[in-house]
């Protein structure tokens, strides 16, 4: 079916219009009209290829909320007109540990992305994914979820990567009530961290960069605040802390955090993929301090958090733009001028229809 978004072609151009084919809804398919979808940094890391392997034309976008518009003959959990999400996953094997654990963000047999995947089923002009910037979206019913309708859709969007990216990792290491918890960089991650980790009970500490955001971060959820340039803040509050979630999106030396955490605690990394710098193994040998990483999350674990929004009336503190600033909405992310995430209005696709390049 034709669809239409926007698309980049090359690292250093801007997205812009793009007419596309989509697959045919196919008896386990489900066809969605896309209402929103929210900008995730690795949308621009993607788009700008700063992880390498991106594939171009490049349509961004896996923080999908839209209603079903039709169903195949196989489907029995949707129907026509549901409120459902689709995240940063279209499809796994389906088969290996990893999956039948219901953990499909590590199967084995490599997942298929939202965006810049490669399509296993094909039947395509493309095999290239193609992600939510855009007005329609077909996907295999395991990897669709319910949103609660009592949730905003619009900000219900950015629960299905910044929301389960945080979700995971607090569940996996089981912060609660006791304990005392910190939140590395407040942006689209980072808000619902806190949000998270407030709402499971725990003591939540923002830590960041920008002393300015401390009175949100405390309207988010946040006990205290930590400024992390002030390194003498940072000395004082060593050993202070259970659990560290961190979201900072680059390369940076991680001993003042690690300094941070309690005997045994542990920092979760779910956001640099670029190089970490630590200086000796100190920081992990006196304590016996941790340090892990967290990809997302699987289907069965992001339809618990969004049942978990629904009951606790959680959702993001979204910007919503139109289709045609999406440029400047990425630049204004890169410059942390967003509070906390930015969600693209998919009914303003029509204003951005013209001059569109094909495929
Ligand atoms: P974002 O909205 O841009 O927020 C990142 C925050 O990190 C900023 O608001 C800022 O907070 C802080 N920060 C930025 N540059 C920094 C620096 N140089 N040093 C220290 N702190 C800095 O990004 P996001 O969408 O939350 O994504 C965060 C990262 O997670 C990205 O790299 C993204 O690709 C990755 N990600 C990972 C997964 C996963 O499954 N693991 C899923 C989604 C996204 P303050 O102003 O408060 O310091
Ligand atoms: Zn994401
Ligand atoms: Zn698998």
């Amino acid at each position: 079916m034709q669809a239409f978004g926007y698309a980049t072609h090359s690292a250093d151009s801007e997205l812009g219009p793009f007419r596309f084919e989509r697959r045919e809804p196919r008896p386990q398919d489900v066809a969605i009209d896309i209402l929103y979808c929210g900008i995730c940094h690795s949308d621009i890391h993607s788009a700008r290829n700063e992880w390498g392997g991106t594939t171009y034309p490049f349509v961004p976008g896996h923080e999908i909320v839209g209603r079903v518009s039709a169903v195949g003959a196989g489907v029995t959990k949707y129907k026509a007109g549901d409120l459902v999400g689709v995240g940063c996953l279209v499809d796994s094997c389906r088969h290996c540990q990893s999956c039948s654990d219901g953990l499909e963000q590590y199967c084995e047999n490599g997942w298929t992305g939202t965006y810049n995947g490669e399509d296993k089923i094909g039947g395509t002009r493309h095999t290239v994914t193609y992600g939510g910037y855009s007005d329609k979206i077909t996907v295999d019913q395991r990897f669709v979820l319910r949103i609660p309708e009592n949730l905003d859709p619009a900000a219900a969007a950015p629960l299905l990567c910044a929301g389960i990216t945080t979700y995971s990792p607090l569940k996996h290491w089981k912060v609660g009530p006791g304990q005392r918890v910190g939140i590395v960089g407040l942006g689209g991650l980072g808000h619902m961290g806190v949000k998270f980790a407030h709402a499971m009970g725990a003591h939540v500490v923002m830590i960041t960069t920008s002393p300015e955001k401390g009175q949100d971060a405390r309207k988010l959820g946040a006990d205290d605040i930590l400024i992390s340039k002030d390194a003498d803040a940072m000395v004082n509050a060593a050993g202070t802390f259970d659990f560290l979630l961190n979201t900072i999106p680059v390369g940076h030396d991680t001993d003042p955090y690690m300094n941070l955490l309690k005997r045994d605690g542990t920092m979760v990394i779910v956001g640099a993929v670029e190089t970490l710098t630590h200086t000796s193994g100190v920081p992990f040998i006196f304590r016996r301090r941790s340090m892990a990483g967290s990809l997302i999350g699987g289907l069965p674990e992001t339809q618990e958090m969004l049942d978990f929004c629904g009951e606790h009336n959680i959702t993001c503190d979204i910007e919503m733009v139109a289709m045609k600033d999406v440029n400047t909405a990425y630049d204004r992310t890169v410059a942390g001028d967003v509070k906390y995430r930015f969600v693209i209005d998919m009914s303003t696709l029509g204003q951005a229809a013209t001059a569109s390049p094909t495929a």
